[in-house]
């Protein structure tokens, strides 16, 4: 359905990684059919926002910004606003009725119909797609991504898991993979752009599994690695129980697989994973925690923790202060248990930590947590780190800013080095959240 209109869309993205790439998505499709990318939403004909709904303030987060647009639809009649993501697949039609400025809603699996809802939307109709299909995994679709240093790779979408506190299993449906040849057709063309990092993503991404070569997370990890040997490769997000032996060993034999894991583990009390359905008990947790140690060394580990779940007792919440201790993670998404309509928690068990409590429990991980993650910067004082530069620091056009291997935020003297270079850098300042150093020179060779 071509646009003959020379319309404009600007994407506002809410959210994780993955709502990133499916705007890279949404852009392809939409400039696959004539529409033109808008520098900003004052110049755009069409407004879209891409949503998540993960956590409690999703609905808060884009209300202002919609009451925005709203004023902005006074003064432009013909700017169309619509809204794409996990929200509107939560709150379906009912999001209509919450707010006047939407003139359509697409859930994640509909983004290759939006062509047809724009069309329908500006003959004056609010249409609504929140289909989820199975087959969908945007294969095909060549994602229009920003420049940069590093490019995202969806290879599943959805998950199987439904862990109770969580809404994904619903507003991204069942688990999908990108199949193994569209994969590495997608990391060809960004070893061709130029990037050098390329993440790949899934809701539960070491449940990857390619259902015509049979491959699993891993076998695509390695055959990745291989295929971009100038590039660091990255994944996202991890369940505990799916680290498998053989993914370690390759993250371990690869030298340009990142050490870091992301590994949520939400409690250190398996009275509570259990309650939450996350398929494992903490020994195990442990077990894959020392796995990884033992086989990758100087490993990072990152997870989320969520305070005060349903039957929480303070031995619970003890017994994940003494996992943060044990285990001291670079860094942690923290919050605390807030029912989400519509999940598994929601409908069957009772929401009984007070307010103030878990607010208390969740200000101790963070301090404990805190003082780990500076414990862990002020430790690398005086190593020698190779920082992939990413872009200017903020503070200085003289500075630029990268990451390590393991996901460490550094600031540099710029030196010789640009956005893309492997650098040498000498820690000699640590902060709470950022190493600072010393150029110590671009690497001549990158990885291969
Ligand atoms: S593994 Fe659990 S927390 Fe993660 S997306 Fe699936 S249901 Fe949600």
């Amino acid at each position: 359905m071509k646009n003959e209109t020379g319309r404009s869309f600007y994407i506002n993205t809410f959210g994780c990684q993955m709502n990133l790439a499916d705007s890279s998505i949404i852009t392809a499709i939409l400039r696959d059919v004539g529409y033109r990318v808008a520098g900003s939403e004052e110049e755009a004909d069409i407004v879209i926002l891409n949503t998540c709904a993960v956590r409690e303030n999703a609905v808060e987060r884009i209300t202002h910004y919609l009451q925005f647009l709203r004023g902005a639809k006074k003064r432009k009649k013909s700017l169309l606003v619509g809204v794409a993501g996990c929200v509107p697949q939560h709150l379906k039609r009912e999001m209509l009725e919450m707010f006047p400025a939407i003139d359509f809603l697409a859930g994640p699996d509909t983004y290759r119909t939006l062509p047809v809802l724009l069309q329908d939307a500006a003959a004056g109709n609010r249409p609504a797609a929140f289909d989820f299909r199975i087959e969908e995994t945007y294969a095909g679709i060549d994602p229009q991504r920003p420049e940069g240093v590093g490019a995202f790779v969806p290879v599943m979408r959805g998950c199987n898991n439904m862990c109770a506190f969580c809404v994904v299993p619903f507003t991204r449906g069942r688990e999908h993979s990108q199949p193994f040849g569209a994969v590495m057709d997608e990391v060809r063309r960004i070893v061709d752009g130029g990037y050098r990092e390329i993440t790949l993503l899934g809701q539960n991404v070491n449940s990857y599994a390619d259902l015509e070569g049979g491959r699993d997370f891993a076998s695509l990890l390695r055959a990745v690695s291989m295929e971009a040997p100038g590039c660091r490769i990255r994944f996202t997000t991890s369940h505990p129980k799916d680290i498998s032996r053989d993914l370690v060993e390759t993250i371990a034999e690869s030298r340009n697989i990142c050490s870091h894991v992301h590994l949520p583990v939400q409690s250190g009390s398996t009275r509570v994973l259990g309650r939450m359905n996350r398929g494992h008990g903490i020994e195990e947790y442990r077990d894959t925690v020392a796995l990884l140690r033992s086989r990758i060394p100087g490993v990072s580990l990152t997870t989320d923790i969520i305070a005060g779940f349903c039957g929480e007792e303070d031995e619970d919440h003890e017994a994940t202060l003494t996992l943060l201790r044990e285990v001291r993670y670079d860094a942690a998404f923290m919050f605390y248990y807030s029912p989400r309509p519509g999940t598994a928690a929601w409908k069957t068990l009772e929401d009984t930590v007070p307010l103030e409590v878990k607010k208390r429990r969740l200000q101790e991980i963070i301090d404990l947590q805190l003082s780990v993650s500076a414990g862990l910067l002020q430790e690398a004082v005086g190593s020698v780190v190779e920082v992939l530069a990413e872009s200017e620091s903020r503070r200085s056009a003289e500075q630029l800013i990268g990451r390590t291997q393991t996901n460490r935020a550094v600031v540099f003297d710029r030196g010789e080095a640009r956005p893309g270079d492997l650098v040498r850098v000498l820690i000699s300042k640590a902060s709470s959240v950022t190493l600072s150093g010393v150029n110590k020179g671009v690497l001549p060779v990158f990885y291969s």
